[in-house]
């Protein structure tokens, strides 16, 4: 029997926090029993089904009774440790009981924004935004679905270095690079070059072509989940073949012309990633629930994979962060300030940035 923990969320809902992950309520079943969903099943949105989890629990009066489906990423306590924090805040934000300090300032941005962290990535972000705006967008995996898409560049600890407001279809020319790729090289502007950085991005973004060209020419390195029809024809082991040698079976190419590392994972389901600077070694063990045996079974896990979900977080947390601070705006003290302001040149200045609007 294990007792489940359960977080407060900004707007009332009830969250469950288990094993080093979070979960949210999904439905109500028969006699009282309440269905949780992973929340990794709504933040990893638009990556077709890639290191999408659909893992489920079910709790019957505060109690685990059952589980569905593993985990398609590692337990991250340290997640669980900052919503800890947001659903305290939360609680006690309602009795007006403590004083909440100034959240977001200029000063030690600037300060931050100096010594930026070595692993970064990108990813987008939803501002809650209900106001008359053209470019006002839905995006349905967010926890608030109507407001201002913007990509967003943030570190593993959450903190945002840049964003770019999407302003529309049509609304920016698109280079023969693609969009994502267009993206990427724009949020990177601003980070040092040649400095060993490292930056991750979903499938959204990857191309062998951006991984090759951020290291050639701006010294950065990267890493990304892939779509397969994007790996410029690099033949690996079949889907069958690998499904028959079962969890944690492996495949890889090296792409010599741009020194570009493609892997082929098989656990739940197939991922592909690429990278400039890892690939399949060093192989580690990671911890999967095994839904027939009612296990937990260790699954043989590359190198890249294991960059890959630890560094990918950033822009998620950024969002909790967000989060936080929209609590503020309720009880009306508007430590951040999510103001968007029409300035000369298209300047919109959002919460202490400036964020040049591209084109439009
Ligand atoms: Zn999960």
């Amino acid at each position: 029997m294990f007792q489940v923990e359960f977080l407060e969320s900004e707007r009332g809902h009830r969250k469950v926090a288990l094993d080093g992950f979070i979960y949210v309520k999904q439905k109500e079943l028969l006699g009282g029993v309440v269905s949780y969903e992973c929340d990794r099943r709504r933040k990893r949105k638009n990556v077709e089904s890639e290191l999408q989890c659909r893992a489920k629990i079910k709790i019957l009066n505060n109690i685990l009774i059952g589980r569905l489906h593993d985990h398609t990423h590692p337990p991250d306590p340290a997640r669980v440790e900052a919503r800890r924090r947001v659903s305290f805040l939360n609680s006690s934000l309602s009795s007006e009981a403590i004083e909440m300090p100034e959240v977001i300032t200029t000063e030690p941005q600037v300060d931050i924004m100096r010594n930026p962290e070595e692993i970064q990535s990108i990813d987008e972000q939803m501002i809650p935004f209900k106001g008359r705006i053209g470019f006002r967008q839905y995006l349905k995996d967010k926890p608030h679905s109507w407001g201002v898409k913007v990509f967003t560049r943030a570190s593993i600890s959450g903190i945002v270095y840049d964003i770019e407001i999407y302003t529309g279809k049509g609304a920016v020319e698109i280079s023969e690079l693609g969009q994502g790729t267009d993206v990427v090289l724009r949020l990177v502007e601003n980070l040092p070059r040649f400095m060993n950085f490292k930056l991750f991005f979903d499938n959204f973004y990857t191309g062998i072509d951006l991984i090759h060209k951020l290291r050639v020419e701006y010294g950065i390195e990267s890493c990304g989940t892939i779509r397969s029809n994007r790996m410029r024809g690099a033949v690996l082991d079949t889907d069958a073949n690998m499904k028959k040698k079962g969890r944690g079976s492996v495949d890889f190419r090296f792409e010599r012309h741009s020194e570009v590392s493609v892997v082929k994972w098989y656990d739940n389901k197939l991922v592909h990633l690429a990278s400039s600077y890892c690939a399949v070694t060093p192989i580690d063990k990671c911890q999967r629930w095994d839904g027939t045996t009612r296990k937990y079974v260790e699954v043989d896990r590359p190198r890249i994979v294991r960059d890959y979900n630890k560094s990918m977080g950033g822009v998620d947390l950024a969002d909790m962060f967000l989060e936080l601070y929209r609590t503020d705006i309720r009880s009306k003290k508007w430590y951040m300030r999510i103001e968007l302001t029409y300035q000369r040149h298209h300047i919109y200045s959002l919460g202490g940035f400036e964020v040049p609007l591209i084109n439009n």
